[in-house]
């Protein structure tokens, strides 16, 4: 068996999924992850439900019930969609947003002071996978309106049985020998300049990518795909490219918004 540290599973796995497309291609998928019925499986990005749920007093929770909330917040969910758009929105957050929502649903619930709590204990349970999902402490860190960038493709989520790391091996693979550079951690990224490579002589480069060891790579583009932690700590230099605070603040709200930043300098 392979146990994974890092990402695992392949998210929407149907043909227009880039990474779905190359596992297939590159055969490291099982039958049941090709097959046509996993890739029309409509999950809407929500998880699915578990079999079986307990109180923390030990008592088994009814399925019912678990459904009837899951299905209230799931649609509240859907509506944040609704706010793509907006310059601004009321509340900020998706966590203030679902809460606000919550407490009008409530108003109207009938039936004793037990089922009430274990209906709220459901939905901050809901709450805390969300947060997994989205990969924040608190469903109040999650800006409202870009919320509903996400698309969420068709088909049941799969795993590759040997392992994710298949999957880079083979597009290395499929690459000319020594175009990759690894265990080369980059100190700065020099951009706006004039650079000149003893190679190319007469030709000069806008940027040149400084790396720890000394080392430097004068070049004409440069992608950059740091963490914004890196970013943030003066990698670019001159480092008034980007108001980091504004990247930071606006742009990112979970760990799966993957940004490509095209230096285009
Ligand atoms: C525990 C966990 C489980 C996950 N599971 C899934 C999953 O099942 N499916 C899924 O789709 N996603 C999953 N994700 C999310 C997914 O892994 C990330 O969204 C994805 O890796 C982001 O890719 P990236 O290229 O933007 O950043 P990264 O993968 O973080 O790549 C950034 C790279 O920059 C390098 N770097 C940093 N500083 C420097 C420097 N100074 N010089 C040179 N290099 C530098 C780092 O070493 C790193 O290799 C998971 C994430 C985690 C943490």
């Amino acid at each position: 068996g392979v146990v994974e540290v890092g990402a695992h599973w392949i998210h929407g796995p149907s043909q227009g999924n880039p990474v779905f497309q190359l596992a297939a291609k590159y055969g490291l998928l099982g039958e049941r992850a090709l097959s046509e019925e996993n890739q029309l499986i409509e999950t809407g990005g929500h998880v699915g439900l578990p079999s079986v749920s307990y109180a923390s007093s030990g008592v088994s929770v009814s399925l019912e019930l678990v459904a009837e909330m899951a299905s209230l917040f799931y649609s509240l969910i859907d509506q944040t969609r609704e706010f793509l758009q907006a310059t601004e929105t009321t509340p900020p957050s998706v966590g203030e947003y679902l809460k606000e929502k919550i407490r009008q649903h409530t108003a109207s619930w009938t039936g004793d002071e037990e089922t009430k709590k274990l209906k709220l204990a459901i939905l901050k349970n809901l709450f805390n996978v969300e947060c997994c999902v989205s990969g924040t402490h608190s469903m109040d860190l999650v800006a409202l309106a870009p919320f509903g960038e996400y698309t969420v493709l068709p088909g049941l989520d799969c795993t590759f049985p040997e392992g994710y790391q298949g999957l880079t091996d083979r597009i290395v693979a499929s690459l000319p020998k020594d175009v990759m550079v690894f265990d080369k951690p980059v100190k700065t990224i020099h951009w706006n300049g004039s650079f000149q490579e003893a190679s190319a002589p007469g030709e000069t480069f806008p940027v040149l990518v400084e790396c720890e060891d000394g080392d430097c790579f004068p070049a004409h583009h440069v992608v950059v795909t740091v963490p914004l932690g890196a970013l943030a700590s003066g990698f670019l230099q001159p480092h008034s490219l980007w108001d980091t605070h504004w990247l930071l603040s606006s742009h990112f709200h979970s760990e799966f918004g993957i940004e490509l930043l095209y230096c285009a300098l």
